[in-house]
């Protein structure tokens, strides 16, 4: 044990009992994320993109493990304190533990390389620090695939939490004219809304990532890797340009998974 560690111990994520960041007891306890569609975030198995929702420049696949919720948020959270590498390395191993082993052959069999999303937002930059970058670079060790960061930001898009959605007046009207109930109408409109953010946030995303090696992007299979899948935005912008340089396949991977668009 290091001093670091007297002075500042690890707990763990979900109980906070002393001595690791996922205890035995809480790491079988954390709630998995179902596997869904990338498109159209209905189920699917493996994360498979549906036939019906593939496109040229769309994601082929999604990986996330865990739901954004009881400790996992916690330990996103902790992600962008300091010692963070043992944190990440914690995190990885948690991930490894649950996946599914044959996504891992999977990945290996078809080669594909693990790429960082580069710098998630402005708010998760931590001193110029990445925490994707961190993951990516341990995952890919235990997964035993190569790392290839080929993906650099050139826009600074702010962070989704960030983004402030209003429904116009006219929307608003045709709320009130198509709905009897209030309660159906609340419901339609929260939906409304956040199909909106998504939309915004896409068109927030456009143009902010390039890719700094083409040679390694021709034909070659990404495993995108981000802490977080929210509105996925992100992994769909670094998808649609790795694939318009030549990718063969993009898949998302990501520790966990909000269930909701914000
Ligand atoms: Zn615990
Ligand atoms: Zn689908």
């Amino acid at each position: 044990m290091s001093l670091l560690d007297l002075v500042f111990p690890k707990t763990c994520v979900r109980c906070g009992r002393i001595g690791e960041y996922f205890c035995p007891e809480c790491i079988g306890l954390l709630p998995p994320a179902a596997a869904i569609c990338p498109l159209c975030q209905e189920g699917s198995i493996g994360g498979v993109t549906h036939a019906r929702c593939q496109r040229t420049f769309g994601l082929d696949g999604l990986v996330s493990i865990y739901s954004y919720n009881d400790g996992i948020r916690e330990a996103v959270k902790r992600l962008k304190y300091r010692f963070v590498r043992g944190m990440a390395k914690a995190f990885v191993e948690a991930v490894m533990e649950r996946i599914d082993p044959l996504m891992v052959s999977f990945f290996r069999r078809k080669r594909f390389v693990v790429c960082p999303v580069p710098l998630s937002s402005s708010r998760e930059r931590w001193r110029g620090f990445n925490q994707a970058a961190l993951l990516g670079e341990i995952l890919a060790q235990h997964m035993d695939l190569p790392l290839v960061r080929v993906l650099k930001r050139v826009k600074d898009t702010g962070a989704l939490a960030d983004l402030k959605v209003r429904m116009t007046a006219g929307e608003r009207q045709m709320f009130v004219k198509r709905y009897r109930s209030t309660t159906q109408q609340a419901m339609a409109e929260r939906r409304f809304l956040a199909e909106k953010k998504v939309a915004m946030r896409r068109g927030q995303m456009k143009g902010a990532f390039e890719i700094s090696e083409k040679l390694k992007v021709k034909s070659a299979k990404f495993l995108l890797v981000d802490d977080v899948w929210t509105s996925g935005a992100t992994i769909a912008e670094c998808t649609k340009v790795l694939k318009r340089h030549g990718a063969s396949a993009v898949w998302g991977f990501t520790f966990a998974r909000s269930g909701r668009a914000f």
